[in-house]
């Protein structure tokens, strides 16, 4: 059977992360969506509360689970018997930080591919951090994350 992790921060979820779930759970038979930590961020949402905006986002797709993930990704995505690690790549400022974490993880373990798909154009522009940007400013929230997400992000910046 045919597995792929896909691992991010997801603080919060947006359209662009959505649209790589929506195609990569086309690609292969069970696609598990997975929150790392990453030492270098400081997260809006909890753990817990990013999990549930996945989840939510995510019920509409039956081959796809979300989960929360600890240790090293190759490690997680073993523990899974996943033979892929799907990264989204968006402008080419993403490339040099996806290259080194793929080589890293390809000197970890040989049997797991990453699998690089890239942003359409019309959200290859789209970050959480953009959109933390945008809500903490109160702007307008509609064309970059869901409904559910939306609530939760005015929510915080009340
Ligand atoms: P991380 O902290 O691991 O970078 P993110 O949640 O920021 O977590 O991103 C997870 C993955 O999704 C990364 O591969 C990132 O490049 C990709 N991604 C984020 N936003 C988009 C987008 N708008 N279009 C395509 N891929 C994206």
């Amino acid at each position: 059977m045919s597995k792929a992790i896909y691992p991010g921060s997801f603080d919060p979820i947006t359209k662009g992360h959505l649209d790589i779930i929506e195609r990569a759970s086309k690609l292969f038979e069970t696609l598990v969506v997975v929150i790392m930590e990453n030492p270098q961020k400081n997260y809006l949402f909890t753990q817990e509360e990013r999990l549930a905006m996945l989840q939510n986002a995510c019920k509409k797709f039956t081959n796809v689970v979300c989960c929360i993930g600890e240790g090293l990704t190759v490690n997680f995505a073993k523990k899974q018997n996943a033979t892929a690690i799907i990264r989204g790549i968006r402008a080419v400022a993403d490339y040099e930080y996806e290259l080194q974490t793929a080589t890293t993880n390809m000197m970890l373990a040989e049997s797991i591919e990453t699998v690089f798909l890239l942003s359409k154009p019309n959200y290859s522009f789209l970050s959480s951090s953009v959109v933390k940007e945008v809500a903490k400013h109160h702007g307008e929230l509609d064309c970059f994350v869901s409904a559910d997400v939306k609530q939760k992000l005015e929510n915080k910046f009340k």
